[in-house]
This record gives C-alpha cells, sequence and structure tokens, in this order.
C-alpha cells in the first residue's frame, strides 16, 4: 500500500531553517559591539575616522560596516558582502556549513 509522507512540506525548510542557522550562530559568536554602537575612533587623527575592528585601519564612517553576528566594524576588506557579515564571522559561518552539509 502506497504511503505518501507529506509532513515535509515544501518550505518547511527555507528561511526557517537559515534563521536557525543564524540563531545558532548568533550563541556561538561572541558579540563585541551591540548593533548600532559606533566604531572606535581613530585618537591619531584630528579628522573623523574610525578603526576597522579587524585590521586596525582608520577609515571614514562611510567605508565601514557593522557585523550583524558579532557587532565589529568591518572595512571592504575585512568584510564578506555576499554573507553581510565580517571575515571573522565568515570564516564560522563555513565551519557551520560544512558541518550541516554531511
Ligand atoms: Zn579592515
Ligand atoms: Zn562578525
Amino acid at each position: 500500500m502506497p504511503f505518501k509522507r507529506n509532513w515535509l512540506k515544501p518550505g518547511a525548510v527555507g528561511p526557517d531553517h537559515k534563521k536557525g542557522l543564524y540563531q545558532d550562530l548568533k550563541n556561538e559568536i561572541k558579540k563585541v559591539r551591540e548593533q548600532g554602537a559606533p566604531p572606535t575612533r581613530d585618537s591619531s587623527t584630528f579628522s573623523s575616522r574610525y578603526l576597522c575592528d579587524l585590521c586596525n585601519v582608520s577609515f571614514q564612517i562611510k567605508d565601514l560596516r557593522q557585523c550583524v553576528l558579532c557587532g565589529r566594524w568591518a572595512c571592504e576588506d575585512c568584510w564578506t558582502p555576499d554573507l553581510y557579515v565580517c571575515n571573522s564571522c565568515q570564516g564560522i559561518i563555513r565551519l557551520y556549513r560544512m558541518k550541516g552539509s554531511d
């Protein structure tokens, strides 16, 4: 007798799954700054420049982005645009993806 298992509805995985992943990551990743907290001001200059939390080079605020996971401010070189996280968190996400995809 054919028995169709339809408890795995299409759409049950996807956004929810992704949200779960990010929730796990948020537990895993140590938050360095609160969301919305400003970057560190570069005290060696009188102009308004701020330090990248990863490479410690100073940039204008418009060139820095805040990571949604750890809250670090990252410059373009320290940023992974396709994941919208800093390079540090990107490494952790890669490990997670490897773990989850066996
Ligand atoms: Zn940087
Ligand atoms: Zn990060």
